[in-house]
């Protein structure tokens, strides 16, 4: 039976391994005289996502132990386009919630289902240090939403709505994540 560890990825902290505590850790803006760290904050999680994980549809810093404002999403499930996001906010654009599934390389065989906002309008930097503000829905918005928490070190299962799977062998995680990711991509309107 395979245990937790073999679904560790080099470079990647998890919650079962995290003796700083850095996931739990919330980041703090990053100043424009700062950017250099931006720079390569970035070019590590690209790296990281596309050689190590090799997919997944964001990335963020304190999951590389780096405790900065930064991540990398893709804002559908299959375009390979990544988007670099520094120093984000985001409001919710309407009342409206929905319920989905969500998994994290920081937290190995484990599935959550949890309540995030339909719609938010979000604020950031990209890397030439320019403001974008996006309006999110759907899948796009989760994924926004979920790598934010990482930012206030929170993960999916701290949330108040979250109801967990844990698994403890690698077939039936993959099993269970196929069904869900299914039932999942019905949920959200193609963005
Ligand atoms: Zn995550």
């Amino acid at each position: 039976m395979a245990s937790y560890a073999s679904q560790k990825y080099e470079g990647i902290l998890t919650c079962d391994d995290d003796e700083e505590n850095i996931l739990r850790t919330p980041t703090s803006f990053l100043d424009r005289k700062d950017w250099g760290i931006a720079r390569l904050t970035i070019e590590k999680l690209r790296t990281v996502r596309n050689n190590v994980l090799k997919g997944g549809a964001g990335l963020a810093a304190p999951q590389i132990g780096i405790l900065l404002p930064i991540f990398i999403y893709t804002p559908n499930r299959t375009t390979e386009g990544l988007i670099d996001v520094i120093n984000p906010s985001f409001e919710p654009l309407e009342k409206q919630t929905v319920d989905g599934y969500e998994a994290c390389f920081s937290e190995p065989f484990r599935c959550t289902r949890l309540t995030r906002w339909k719609a938010i309008k979000c604020r950031y930097q990209d890397l030439t240090g320019q403001w974008q503000d996006v309006i999110l829905k759907d899948f796009a918005a989760k994924v926004f939403q979920h790598e934010m928490d990482h930012f206030q070190g929170k993960l999916t299962v701290d949330h108040p709505s979250a109801k967990t799977e844990t698994f403890a062998e690698e077939q039936a995680f993959k099993d269970y994540m196929n069904k869900v990711l299914q039932d999942d991509s019905k949920t959200y309107e193609a963005s």
